[in-house]
This record gives C-alpha cells, structure tokens and sequence, in this order.
C-alpha cells in the first residue's frame, strides 16, 4: 500500500542532488521510500497524509549504545557531579548486575529503551555487548541484542572483569569469547583507554575479530589523548567513537580516511569532560557522526536531539552539520546507504517535527519536537517496539 505524506514545510534528504526541498511530499511504499519532490508534482497513493507544513527529515540512526544491561547506577553520577572523577572502571557495577539478570529482564530493558529512542524519532540503532565479559554472558547479550537492534556489536573488550589478568583476559576475548559471539554480530569494538585496554591488546583484539569477518570500530581517546584514533585508522576501522581528545595528527589521520569521528556530546557533559573538537574535524575534512552513547555509567540518554542541540550550541556544529551527523553520519559510521537518507530506495524511516524546520531542534533545546515516526514504512504506535 502507497502512503503520500504531503505538505511538508522543509524535507531534509541528505541526497546531494534532491537536497532540501520546501512544499515538498513523500510516498512510501511497503517499506521504503518509493518517490521524492515538490507537493504539486506528487503522485496519488491509497493513503494520504497532510503534514501541514511540518519539517521531516529521515529518522535518527544512533550508530552508538549500549543497551543490553541491568542495574543503576545513580548514586555514582550523582558522586561524579559532586565533584569525583570519571573512570573506566565504574562499567563493574553494570557487569554484576548484568550476569545476575534472567534473559527476560535485560530483552526487557533493551526494548524498554530502544523503544524510548524510537518515541523521539530515533529509527536505526546500534548496541553493543559489553556488560558479560565472561563467553556465556557476552553470547546471551549479543542474541538478545540481535533479537531487537538492527546493528550489533561484540565489545567484549569492554574492561578486564575485576580480579583476572588482562593477557589472559585478552586471550579469552580474541580465542572462545569471539568463536561464540562471532556469528551473532556483524562488528566488534574494543574501549582502547588508559584503564581498560593498551594499543597491543586493542590491537590483537581487533585483528582477531576482523580475521573472523567482523567489520571494526573502537571507543578511543576519550579520557586523553591515546593510541586509539591511530590504531582505528590503521585498521581500516568504521569509527573509531568519543574523539575527545585528539593531536594534530588524529585529525589528519582521520581526514585522510574512511574512518567516521563519532562524536558523543552527551557523554562527555555526562562525564565533565570537554566536548569532542568538532569544528577541528569538519574544517580538516573529517567525517563527523552523532551518536548518544547511551548507557546506564556515562551517559544515561536515548535523546538524539540533545545530542544535536549540543553540537550546535556548544560544538559550533552548523544545524546542517549535526542533522546529517545524527542522521547520514550515523549510517556511514554503520556502512549503510538505505537508512539517514529520504530517497527513492531508501528505507521509509520518517521523523516529522514538531517545528518547520529543523533549526528548531537547537532553537528549542529540551522541548520534545517529535510529532510523528515511521520506520520501516510503518508509523509508530503504542505496540510499534514489541515488533523491533
Ligand atoms: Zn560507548
């Protein structure tokens, strides 16, 4: 069934030759976008729904979260914003209470906040293992993610579990832990920082994962400055994610690649850290993501839109800039070209705003601009995330 969404004030594309249009329509088709341009030229459709002037622009892809867990943990934010610092070592907490969670309380949770996310417009999202660290939790956490998320990710190298030796734990990860895991993802990530794990256990990490066919990606530089960056770009890496932190020579680096800088503004307020030097890579010709890092440690939020009204007023991001970031820059960040555009083929992932332009998003920070989102061809509902 053809639903026309006419009357929209300002679509966003993210096509370089549709552009943004003005009075423009959309038709949908099953699951995907099956025809773009002016309102007047619009075809007919078995539906048809006046926007009446709204701004739609395609859904958030949120290339970065990690949403398979159990537990709180409050009390150490509200330490943190008392004045103690942030460390790696916090995400323990998160792993007991992980291992003690039945299957049906953490796809419980995951769908509690994919479906949160998906409320304010976010239609493709990433999450990541991370919270097991021992091969039966890490395998059960990558089925439920797979279960719920379109894209999922093995970070068993998230932090070596208290108590066990880092090169054993290595050992584990690069040998049993990816065997079982390896099929149930498609990425593999490892937090390469000063508490977690060093440039040559990153390394190996990375090489045995992308040995077994997973495509890579790196938390990297994101409490100082650090092996990270260099180690994605050397790997051939989709993102390497924070970027907080970064030398000269990270931002060429990340220029002169394919490696997206994903930028997690959310985290770093989360974190009293600075904010990641956006305008340094966009100058440099660097590709810049969005992404929420949501998390229950260093970033408890799904809310792409703060991400993007940060980026704006805080990171000098143009609105431009951070609506492709959170949208465009999220699917390169992922290797897709079906979602974080509106054109014909692309995956019908539809967020209509509250506004007339997307301008409002940082024009009109905090307020819930979301009035409408179809993903998948289809508007959600109350019962739209049971069927994520
Ligand atoms: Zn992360």
């Amino acid at each position: 069934m053809a639903v026309l969404i006419t009357g929209i004030g300002e679509l966003t594309t993210n096509d370089a030759e549709l552009g943004k249009l003005r009075d423009a329509a959309v038709v949908i088709d099953g699951e995907e976008v099956a025809w773009v341009g002016a309102a007047a030229d619009a075809p007919d459709a078995d539906e048809r729904i006046d926007v009446e002037g709204r701004a739609v622009l395609p859904g958030w892809v949120d290339s970065h979260t990690h949403l398979v867990f159990a537990g709180d943990r409050t009390a150490e934010f509200e330490a943190r914003m008392a004045g103690k610092a942030y460390s790696a070592g916090g995400i323990a907490v998160t792993v007991d209470a992980t291992r003690s969670a039945s299957d049906e309380q953490l796809a419980a949770n995951l769908r509690r906040h994919v479906g949160e996310a998906a409320r304010q417009g976010t239609t493709c999202l990433e999450t990541k293992t991370g919270y097991g660290l021992n091969v039966e939790d890490e395998a059960r956490s990558a089925r439920i993610a797979a279960d719920v998320a379109d894209e999922v990710t093995f970070l068993g190298a998230h932090l070596v579990p208290p108590g066990a030796d880092a090169e054993s734990y290595v050992d584990l990860v690069c040998g049993d832990m990816l065997d079982a895991v390896a099929p149930l993802v498609r990425w593999a990530d490892v937090f390469c920082e000063t508490g977690a794990f060093d440039e040559a256990q990153s390394g190996r990490v990375l090489k045995a994962a992308r040995e077994r066919g997973l495509g890579l990606r790196v938390h990297g530089n994101q409490l100082g400055e650090g092996p990270g960056v260099r180690l994605a770009v050397e790997l051939g890496a989709a993102s390497v994610d924070h970027c907080t932190y970064l030398s000269e020579a990270d931002v060429e680096a990340l220029a002169a690649s394919d490696t997206v800088a994903t930028l997690l503004p959310a985290c770093d307020l989360s974190t009293r850290q600075p904010l990641a030097p956006a305008r340094r890579l966009l100058d440099a010709g660097a590709t810049v993501a969005l992404a929420s890092n949501a998390n229950p440690g260093s970033s408890y939020t799904t809310s792409m839109a703060f991400c993007v009204a940060t980026a704006v007023l805080q990171m000098r991001m143009t609105i431009d800039e951070a609506v492709w970031a959170a949208t465009a820059g999220g699917a390169r960040a992922l290797r897709r070209d079906d979602v974080g555009f509106v054109r014909p083929g692309a995956r019908a992932d539809l967020h209509v705003l509250e506004a007339p332009s997307t301008a409002h998003l940082a024009y009109r920070p905090g307020v819930p601009l979301t009035a409408a989102v179809w993903r998948r061809g289809k508007r959600l509902t109350s019962g739209f995330v049971s069927k994520w």
